[in-house]
């Protein structure tokens, strides 16, 4: 039996990863707040969650506890200064408490990117301006003149979104066309909104990619997406690329990553269209649900990863060796999880939410399609 020998520098370009025992920070007492601290633990971290809930899915898991208001500012300087490194799972947090907490510690990835991704505005403007990667043309809209004006503009229907909490569809309708001006515009609040040019794509795909802390890339395969109700409904991966597109959506994730010079995982998602040209709908500065498949695919899975990068751990292979269809269990279908254990080639992933409510995430299954 051959055997190799284990490594024993680290590339030099790194700092010194934080030593075992070291705490984590987490802001966000979600699903994937749960899944970084498991994979913190792994890797010999403690984790801190900080959440304005008690028993929160990642608290359960976690070694510390902070159950406070995100205005907080002094719980969040205690927490801060608890913590070795802090992050975050969701994009909503207030920005002020990350400012507050990078003055007492590193948090990756840090407010600017944060900042950046809250608001689609802004998101947008930095990919088009500073990324200067292809997005779908928009308009700022603050009246109904400026929403007739944006579709003038794009001569066809437009997506109108809130620029702030949107997420899984929610906070956005279609504009087909100036009948549609009025109503779209109150159901949405009247201000502080987005119209995008409609995009008919043929489908959607993610790039979920890590930067480093020496500014090392490593993405994963595309993944194709499909949703259902306007919600993640299944992921599969490595995607098919009938168009070819791969090389073309890694370098657009390179040049969003170094241009806020990142560190840690980032979720990106495309439109591909019909002649192959793509386009970027949005970012998460965080792990993904799109990127759940690499927990069972035989590479280092996206939560590691991310803790990985954030504590100064060279980043783990992100080569998978299986293709996974990953589906998500909403509502009432975290059920049948027990059923669905018994089946072969097969993972399933609870996240132990108590109130099965209809619309939530309450668990992904992991099924393997066969060798990569
Ligand atoms: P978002 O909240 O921006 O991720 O949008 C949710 C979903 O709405 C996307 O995954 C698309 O299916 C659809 N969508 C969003 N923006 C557009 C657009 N500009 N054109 C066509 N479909 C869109």
């Amino acid at each position: 039996m051959s055997t190799t020998s284990l490594p024993t520098d680290l590339p030099s370009d790194l700092p010194t990863p934080l030593p075992s025992g070291a705490i984590i920070g987490i802001f966000g007492g979600g699903q994937l707040g749960r899944m970084l601290a498991q994979s913190a633990t792994k890797l010999g971290y403690r984790t801190h969650v900080y959440d304005s809930l008690a028993d929160t899915p990642a608290s359960r898991v976690s070694d510390f506890e902070t159950v406070a208001p995100y205005e907080d500012l002094k719980a969040i300087i205690t927490f801060a200064k608890s913590c070795d490194v802090v992050t975050y799972e969701f994009e909503n947090i207030p920005i002020a408490a990350v400012k507050e907490a990078q003055k007492h510690v590193s948090v990756y990835p840090d407010a600017k990117a944060l900042e950046t991704s809250h608001d689609r505005l802004i998101e947008k403007t930095f990919l088009r301006d500073t990324a200067t990667v292809p997005v779908a043309k928009f308009h700022a809209v603050e009246t109904m003149s400026a929403l007739t004006n944006a579709l003038t503009d794009f001569g066809g229907p437009s997506v109108l979104k809130t620029r702030r909490f949107g997420y899984d569809g929610k906070g956005q309708v279609k504009i087909s066309d100036e009948k549609d001006v009025k109503g779209g515009f109150a159901r949405l609040g009247g201000a502080d909104l987005i119209a995008e040019d409609f995009v008919p794509f043929v489908r959607e795909f993610s790039i979920i990619a890590a930067r480093a802390q020496d500014g090392t890339i490593a993405s994963y395969p595309m993944t194709e997406n499909v949703h259902k109700d306007h919600r993640l409904h299944t992921s599969i991966a490595p995607a098919n690329d009938p168009q070819n597109v791969k090389e073309n959506a890694h370098a657009i994730a390179e040049r969003i990553l170094d241009a806020l010079s990142y560190i840690g995982v980032m979720g990106i998602e495309f439109f591909e269209l019909e002649n192959g040209k793509l386009i970027v709908n949005e970012i998460a500065p965080r792990v993904h649900n799109s990127g759940h498949w690499t927990q069972n695919a035989g590479c280092t899975d996206q939560f590691e990863q991310h803790i990985r990068a954030i504590t100064g751990l060279p980043l783990g292979d992100t080569v998978p060796i299986q293709t996974v269809l990953m589906t998500n269990l909403i509502g009432e279908e975290i059920k049948n999880i027990k059923t669905i254990a018994q089946r072969p080639d097969t993972f399933v992933h609870d996240y132990d939410k108590h109130d099965i409510r209809a619309g939530r995430k309450m668990g992904h299954v992991n099924e393997i399609l066969g060798k990569f």
